[in-house]
């Protein structure tokens, strides 16, 4: 549904309509112009040949200075998705599961299907403002489970995992001999701090990505913090798979990291102004949904809605958002990603509104 949406606000758009388009987690802004000219400079440099599989050295280096781990801990990958599905088909066999708390990315429960694995979700609610239930979530897990998924700030609520939920998470996960798949994309933009699963070393699996942070989507580049053994493993699928992220993308995103805290402040700010005016119209409307902790997205409710039934009709309004069912057990609910500026956000938010059934 995701696509058939995606694609009808392409063909819209090809007719000459204006689409104001809150369906994906793709930043409008463009990649700062720094990390740009850096990887316009490495392949004027000749970074244009195959390089390591692991990543380059001092991408890694720099990596594992900021994370205070071995430079054998990180691992390069062709953005996070890859990190996430090569995580699962490297610990995965067929006939056990992962645990997934949802409303949750859609990619986990399709990586763990394409591998054999069964996802297993725990339903979250919005009446309590989308916080995981230690208890339940234990009970899913049994002796095939391998692996549990946090996401923390989550998309598509962005809520963030408190500090006691996430320790009580990982230490039932530690005690059953489940490994925690951490994905933590929206880590460094989030409004509120966070928790690492770093903070338990690196026996978990930590998932970042340049695309959020330094608004990299297009250039597909993201890493894993894990114990070395899987991490060797990992090298050796990137080396037979897609043999190695472009070098020069990686000095791209090596100029980024020089600027990681005033370039992630930025797009925090600008996203704290959106998500205030989204707030306030939605709020008007009488719309229920939990305050966001984090860009880019915000996950409302109407009773009775028909999610995808209402998505459809919605783009014929000049608005693409999401439908909830592309996130678990969700129909009443859609997803907000507030990629367009404050302006666009406004008028976006009020035809929404006003299409409401
Ligand atoms: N994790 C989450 C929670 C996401 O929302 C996304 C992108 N939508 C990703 C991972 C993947 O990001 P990328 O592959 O671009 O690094």
């Amino acid at each position: 549904m995701l696509y058939e949406i995606s694609e009808k606000a392409i063909q819209l758009e090809n007719q000459g309509k204006q689409i104001i388009k809150f369906n994906l987690g793709d930043p409008d802004m463009p990649t700062p112009p720094e990390i740009v000219e850096a990887a316009y400079e490495a392949m004027k440099q000749g970074k244009t040949k195959y390089s390591s599989a692991a990543g380059e050295k001092k991408l890694r280096k720099e990596l594992a200075a900021i994370h205070d781990v071995s430079v054998d801990n990180v691992v390069v990958t062709p953005g996070s998705k890859w990190a996430i599905f090569s995580s699962m088909f490297l610990l995965l066999k067929k006939g056990e599961n992962v645990v997934i708390p949802s409303p949750h990315w859609t990619s986990y429960a399709l990586a763990a299907r394409k591998v054999g694995a069964e996802p297993r979700f725990l339903k979250g609610t919005l009446e309590s403002d989308w916080s995981i239930d230690v208890e339940k979530l234990a009970e899913l897990i049994d002796d095939r489970t391998r692996l549990l998924i946090l996401n923390s700030p989550s998309n598509p609520t962005s809520k963030v995992v408190d500090d006691k939920t996430f320790s009580e998470i990982v230490q039932i996960a530690e005690s059953r001999g489940v490994t925690v798949l951490s994905d933590e994309v929206y880590a460094d933009i989030s409004f509120v701090p966070t928790k690492s699963i770093l903070d338990f070393g690196t026996e978990h699996i930590l998932i970042n990505s340049f695309s959020k942070t330094f608004l990299m989507t297009g250039w597909r580049i993201g890493y894993v913090v894990v114990e070395k053994e899987l991490a060797q493993r990992m090298i050796k699928l990137n080396q037979m798979t897609t043999t190695c992220v472009p070098a020069f993308i990686q000095y791209g995103a090596l100029k980024g990291l020089e600027s990681r805290k005033k370039i992630a402040d930025d797009i925090r700010e600008q996203f704290r102004l959106r998500a205030d005016v989204a707030i306030k119209v939605l709020s008007k409307a009488g719309m229920k949904f939990a305050r966001p902790d984090a860009p880019f997205y915000l996950f409302p409710k109407v009773e009775g809605l028909d999610s995808e039934q209402f998505a459809l009709k919605l783009l014929d309004h000049g608005v693409a958002v999401a439908p909830g069912t592309a996130f678990g057990d969700y129909r009443e609910y859609f997803r907000i990603a507030l990629t367009a500026g404050e302006e666009k956000v406004k008028e976006g938010l009020e035809t929404l509104c006003e299409a409401l059934p």
